[in-house]
């Protein structure tokens, strides 16, 4: 099989098996690490029609990380994608008149994040022991919510690993809050930032790029990594349910093997709907990649005029997790469109840093015809979630409601009735007041908590396990400070322990 190596999108030349790169999560120049080849697998697709979940994952997953071993990589997804799972398919293909469904959020914290962040852990290990590293990896995470708590899920306890999670304090549901501040684990710190979303992550993304620090903590034997969707490690497990949402559509005779199909993906730091364009890339058959936004539409200004600004108000919406204006993966995009053009990358991302703003070259807007843009309002959210619950009895949180509305924007405005599937990203338990009071003002009187009862009543879903037993779980973790005392909340934990 051919080896993939790992590069920077920033020029940087190390030539990285996969194992390093995901240990490393970042490249030295500040770079994101992508695979020198796509593997195409679009020959093959044949083979895939009646994989499971997890045979289907080793296969895709094993042609980008070549050099983990089959056996140690099938050890890891058995590791990941069990019980903890409430769904044998591990991602179930919903129907409505309307549209397929692709639900995400099955796993242990109710967000599609648990699709890579289940397995990351495991791969970190299985590289660890790989390059022979004598460190305790601590991973270092900005959150908007899902991020967070998944990666938690995943490390805590898990030896040879710390730890330590940012996340804006009035930037998440209560229940994605009650969800970390509660996370038991010796190995894990949970923190809460006066700031938003990109707020945390800038000063993540420095915090790794801190010589003197990364020396310091060396010395005591740390090192950094990172569970965000920069690390190579999420972005390959998330191609494998592209792949199983589509097999499951030709398994049930809704379409013909070869015949395209659209994705809609609610999309924040790029990294779901980045995994979906590789998938176009291996081979996939897919007409429309709709990428849909919420009041932070940076992402459809930038697919409608090639002019990515991020200088403009950060609004605070019902899907907290797409609330970015910086969005990390966008890079890898970037440096795919320009024929892997890493001065160019340079030069633009500069740009992002010193102006708030760069724009791409005429060819390059030409390479982003695969993209559909669109965005949805708070209100249109909220009615989409209630046109669906009163129409179809389909409960969908606002994520997902975003992306519903996009959707129906695109159809209304191009007339394409081609199947399409709406990327489901979190559970409506999840965010049990914004979803409640799309269904009547009358649930507004009712706290987080209260809501999760009535919303499984009146929707006939169960209480998902990992929200019931928010009910009785202690808030473990109260600390919040500022953006620049962030580094040293995390020496504090590191050192003073
Ligand atoms: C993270 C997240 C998104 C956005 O995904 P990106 O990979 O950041 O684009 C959408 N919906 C939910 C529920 C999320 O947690």
């Amino acid at each position: 099989m051919e080896k993939i190596c790992y590069n920077s999108t920033r020029g940087i030349k190390e030539n990285l098996p996969a194992s390093c790169a995901i240990l490393n999560g970042i490249a030295k120049d500040g770079g994101l690490f992508v695979p020198d080849t796509i593997p195409f697998i679009g020959d093959k697709l044949e083979d895939c029609k009646d994989m499971s979940y997890k045979k289907l994952a080793s296969f895709i997953i094993g042609k980008f990380f070549t050099d983990i071993e089959k056996e140690e990589l099938d050890r890891c997804l058995d590791l990941a994608y069990d019980n903890k799972f409430d769904s044998e398919d591990i991602v179930p293909l919903k129907k409505t008149k309307k549209a397929f469904y692709l639900e995400l959020y099955h796993g242990p914290t109710l967000a599609f994040k648990d699709m890579a962040l289940c397995l990351l852990p495991h791969l970190m290990k299985v590289s660890a022991k790989k390059q022979n590293l004598k460190k305790d990896i601590v991973i270092l995470t900005a959150t908007s919510g899902d991020t967070g708590k998944a990666a938690l899920e995943g490390f805590a306890d898990v030896k040879g690993t710390k730890i330590v999670v940012f996340f804006p304090k009035d930037g998440v549901s209560e229940i994605q809050r009650r969800q970390m501040i509660t996370q038991t684990g010796a190995n894990t710190r949970v923190i809460g930032i006066d700031g938003n979303f990109d707020d945390a992550q800038s000063e993540v993304k420095k915090i790794f790029n801190d010589a003197d620090l990364k020396s310091e903590l060396d010395k005591k034997g740390y090192v950094f990594s990172s569970a965000n969707s920069i690390n190579i490690g999420r972005l390959v497990p998330q191609i494998v349910y592209y792949f199983y949402g589509y097999m499951e559509l030709v398994r049930t005779g809704e379409i013909k093997l070869g015949e395209k199909i659209n994705f809609d993906v609610p999309t924040g730091n790029f990294g779901n709907i980045l995994a979906a364009y590789y998938a176009k890339k291996m081979g996939l058959p897919i007409k429309k990649l709709i990428c849909a936004s919420n009041d932070n539409k940076v992402l459809f200004d930038f697919l409608s005029t090639g002019t990515y600004d991020k200088m403009r108000d950060f609004i605070v919406t019902i899907s907290p997790s797409m609330d970015i204006l910086v969005s990390s993966n966008l890079e890898r995009l970037i440096y795919d469109i320009s024929s892997r053009n890493s001065d160019l990358v340079n030069k633009l991302m500069n740009n992002l840093n010193e102006d708030g703003k760069y724009t791409i070259t005429e060819d390059m807007k030409k390479e982003l015809n695969s993209f559909y843009g669109g965005f949805a309002s708070e209100q249109e959210t909220l009615d989409a979630i209630n046109y669906n619950f009163e129409n179809y009895n389909y409960l969908m949180d606002t994520h997902t409601a975003v992306a519903h509305a996009v959707y129906k924007k695109y159809v209304d405005s191009t007339g394409d009735n081609t199947k399409t599937i709406i990327v489901s990203t979190a559970s409506p338990f999840k965010f049990t007041k914004s979803v409640m009071s799309a269904l009547d003002s009358k649930y507004t009187k009712y706290n987080d908590m209260e809501l999760v009862d009535i919303m499984s009543k009146i929707s006939g879903l169960k209480i998902p396990k990992g929200v019931e037993q928010l009910k009785k779980n202690n808030v473990i973790h109260k600390t919040t400070c500022e953006k620049n005392e962030m580094k040293d909340q995390i020496l504090n934990f590191l050192l003073n322990k």
